[in-house]
């Protein structure tokens, strides 16, 4: 069910927030997020399909100003690309399904299960609490 529309349509389909972290792979500024401190148990999904990206269990603190995972919900979630722009060398997340831009993920979380620290943007997500 992958996704391919056009980018008028991913305009008219998000809100302006969203649309630029997913599509313009912006970056939301740290510590403003919706979903930074939410620490009810459920799923991550992607703000543009709807897609479960992340999930609860593996959401923890990692101070920095974003929702941080150390694990995506599966393998086949997410694609992981270099992305080199603004001088730094670092790997991107985006949404397997659709394409969207997440976040981008570290290998400097030594504390946590995997020493992944997927940092993601509040805007790229929706949450799923479990009922
Ligand atoms: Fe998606």
């Amino acid at each position: 069910m992958a996704i391919n529309l056009s980018d008028e349509d991913w305009k008219k389909r998000l809100t302006k927030d969203q649309y630029e972290v997913l599509r313009k792979q912006g970056t939301e500024q740290p510590f403003t997020g919706k979903l930074l401190h939410n620490d009810k148990s459920g799923d991550y999904t992607c703000a543009a399909c709807g897609q479960v990206v992340f999930k609860s269990d593996t959401k923890f603190d990692s101070r920095d100003g974003w929702p941080s995972f150390y694990d995506p919900a599966n393998a086949d979630a997410v694609k992981l690309e270099e992305d080199n722009s603004f001088g730094m060398h670092r790997v991107k997340v985006t949404c397997a399904n659709c394409g969207s831009h997440l976040g981008h993920v570290f290998n400097d979380a030594p504390d946590q299960p995997t020493g992944m620290h997927f940092c993601i943007n509040s805007a790229a997500l929706e949450f799923k609490g479990k009922s």
